[in-house]
């Protein structure tokens, strides 16, 4: 299965090249919350080798692990302000700025809400003073809450969710130019702003942030996802940034028993989503 893996990635490498034809994808690199649960990194996901939605703090890590360079991202999405989902972030900067994308031919996008770009700014000067100070010459960034996604075939919508309200947490549904709609949730627990999208979402992919043990409103646990899958047959269910420990790791929080129609995403795995909208989703292990 690993190698079934690498020989997609490699082809993918080979037709990706950024172009409209190529077959979208989505590559979940982390798959874990903010405590990072035994054998799963910190969740964020990329789509189509360009497109990063979050960038949580081992960013760098996860991105060489999977053959991926910094300079290969040309866009950013965050979700909210958590530490898990953007304390990478001036790493990314510096990787680019003094390693990966030296001659700055990559140009970098960030979607993001109003007043990140000062969270973003104060994260850079905190981690590396002096060395990322001129972040406007490095980055363009974009503050509307729908927006094509240059010329990657996406677009998106940006929806306010149900999360500790001083992140400003919001969620994206994307919609490929094949009509494909993937609807990420953020880091949310059940809200009408989610159910009002889930309806006509291809894949929705779902943060379950909590285990069954309490009252969570601001997160997904395993009832809530099961609920959601239940009130939304026609789609595939992604879960992501689980509590849970990752595959035949003993020790920590045992993966939740979840009906076979809702996925739980393991690091390194993909979605692969054909002309016809169409899709599959490959397990690294
Ligand atoms: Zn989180
Ligand atoms: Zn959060």
């Amino acid at each position: 299965m690993l190698d079934l893996y690498k020989v997609q990635k490699r082809r993918w490498g080979q037709v990706m090249d950024h172009s409209r034809n190529a077959v979208p994808r989505v590559d979940f690199l982390g798959t874990g919350n903010a405590f990072s649960p035994h054998g799963r990194m910190h969740a964020l996901a990329i789509i189509d080798g360009s497109i990063l939605i979050d960038t949580p703090p081992t960013l760098l890590t996860q991105l060489r692990r999977s053959g991926f360079s910094g300079d290969d991202i040309e866009h950013i999405l965050f979700t909210h302000w958590h530490g898990d989902h953007n304390f990478g972030f001036p790493f990314l900067m510096l990787d680019r700025k003094y390693i990966s994308n030296r001659d700055a031919k990559v140009g970098l996008d960030v979607y993001l809400r109003p007043g990140g770009r000062n969270t973003l700014g104060s994260l850079c000067r905190l981690g590396f003073p002096g060395s990322l100070e001129a972040l406007d010459q490095m980055i363009d960034w974009h503050e509307s809450e729908h927006e094509v996604i240059g010329d990657t075939g996406w677009k998106f919508y940006r929806f306010p969710v149900l999360h500790n309200p001083e992140t400003d947490p919001h969620g994206y549904e994307l919609v490929h130019e094949s009509n494909f709609r993937l609807l990420h949730c953020g880091d949310s627990g059940p809200c009408d702003e989610i159910d009002n999208r889930a309806g006509r979402a291809d894949v929705i992919i779902v943060e379950m942030g909590m285990p069954d043990i309490g009252e969570f409103p601001h997160h997904h646990r395993p009832s809530d996802v099961v609920e959601l899958a239940y009130r939304n047959p026609h789609a595939k269910i992604l879960v992501t940034h689980n509590y849970s420990s990752g595959k035949g790791f003993k020790e920590g929080f045992e993966i939740p028993n979840l009906p076979d129609t809702i996925c739980q995403l393991e690091d390194g795995d993909s979605l692969i989503i054909d002309e016809e909208g169409s899709f599959e989703i490959i397990r690294k292990n």
